[in-house]
């Protein structure tokens, strides 16, 4: 099938398929749009059971990148690359170099980044061959590196205004938070919360790191399965996408869902139940968006830490200006926030 036939083609700019027989490369790399700057997003090294989904998985997140990064205020568009983890294609050095010329061969069209199963060290590799990379180490004080830590910052930032404009609270004393994964975004938006005397309900499908955190912060850990229908002011997921569900958003407790994951709605229609319960949602891809906020001006040249941090400040404002819209109109947030996305990119 060729990849306009795809459901999940938007009239992407260009799906590039990239083979290197040498290292057993095979990689898509999709760039949904170019309107506000390079194509900017995430390369993910996955074993798909079919390569149809890699194709599917390229388009979905490309398209989600050019919503995040117009969203962001990023002068740069969105797109993804995959690479297919399959027997034969060992994340070696020459499999990355190969990605890196890849990459090159795109003229700047596409800039990459870490993503699943990438790390920096894996970027740093990458960057031997081209220069349209980011997310690389860097030192004290200069943008860039590691996302977690910034994502989390964003996240902690949305929280705060998703309570306050829910439950009318100015502080999170004793504001009952319920994390779903607490790896780098959740462990670091718990760590965060636990300084504001947040009460937290942390859990994980790796129940010793889940138990450790909240031994360490003073909070409770429960079964991974619980953790979306647990008693809470705050419920935010920080694992996995498609997590909310008629299923999940039925059994929600908590009159705020806020947090980190990538694609948390299962599907459109979610959009619209999560709404109809009148819960405060904070759409995935403008809460999440401090880590490319550092690693995109880490790209660009533009700025410091303080200026990433000072971006990232803004993020608050941009969900409160969603939840207005999303009140005045009847819509719900998801839908109101990809309207405006489409709109920062010439195609609302
Ligand atoms: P991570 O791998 O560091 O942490 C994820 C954690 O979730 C792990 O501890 C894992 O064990 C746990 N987990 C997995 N499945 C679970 C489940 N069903 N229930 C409970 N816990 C589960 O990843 P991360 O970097 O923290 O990313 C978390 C989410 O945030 C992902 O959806 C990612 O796409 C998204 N995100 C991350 C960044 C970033 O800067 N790292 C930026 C934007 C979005």
């Amino acid at each position: 099938m060729a990849p306009w036939d795809y459901p999940d083609f938007d009239d992407h700019e260009g799906v590039h398929l990239f083979r290197d027989a040498a290292s057993g490369l095979r990689a898509i790399v999709a760039v949904h749009s170019t309107a506000l700057g390079p194509a900017a997003g995430g390369c993910r090294y996955w074993r798909y059971a079919r390569s149809a989904d890699a194709v599917t998985d390229a388009l979905r997140l490309s398209r989600g990148m050019s919503y995040k990064n117009a969203m962001a205020g990023l002068p740069m568009g969105g797109g993804k690359a995959v690479i297919l983890a399959d027997e034969g294609a060992a994340k070696t050095p020459t499999l990355l170099a190969a990605f890196g010329r890849a990459v090159e061969s795109l003229g700047g069209r596409y800039v990459t980044a870490e993503d699943v199963g990438i790390s920096d060290a894996d970027m740093v590799a990458v960057s031997k061959e081209t220069r349209h990379v980011s997310g690389l180490p860097v030192g004290g004080g200069a943008a860039g590196g590691d996302p977690g830590p910034f994502t989390a910052l964003g996240v902690y930032l949305g929280v705060r205004a998703a309570a306050k404009r829910a439950l009318g609270r100015d502080d999170m004393a004793g504001v009952r938070v319920a994390i779903q994964g607490v790896g780098s975004v959740g462990g670091g938006l718990a760590r965060l919360l636990a300084r504001d005397g947040a009460k937290l309900v942390l859990a994980d499908v790796d129940t010793a790191r889940a138990e450790a955190l909240a031994a360490e912060l003073g909070g409770e850990a429960v079964p991974a399965d619980a953790i979306l229908g647990v008693e809470a002011d705050v419920v935010s997921p920080c694992a996995l996408g498609a997590v909310l569900t008629a299923d999940t958003i039925a059994a929600l407790k908590a009159p705020v869902v806020a947090g980190g994951a990538n694609n948390q709605l299962a599907t459109p229609e979610d959009g619209w139940r999560i709404h109809q319960r009148g819960i405060v949602y904070a759409p995935d891809y403008v809460i999440n968006a401090g880590g490319i906020i550092n690693v995109g001006l880490e790209y660009l040249g533009q700025g410091d830490r303080a200026e990433v941090e000072k971006r990232i400040a803004e993020i608050p404002g941009r969900l409160d200006t969603i939840w207005e819209e999303s009140k005045a109109t009847g819509d719900p947030a998801a839908l109101v926030a990809d309207r405006l996305a489409q709109r920062l990119i010439g195609r609302g």
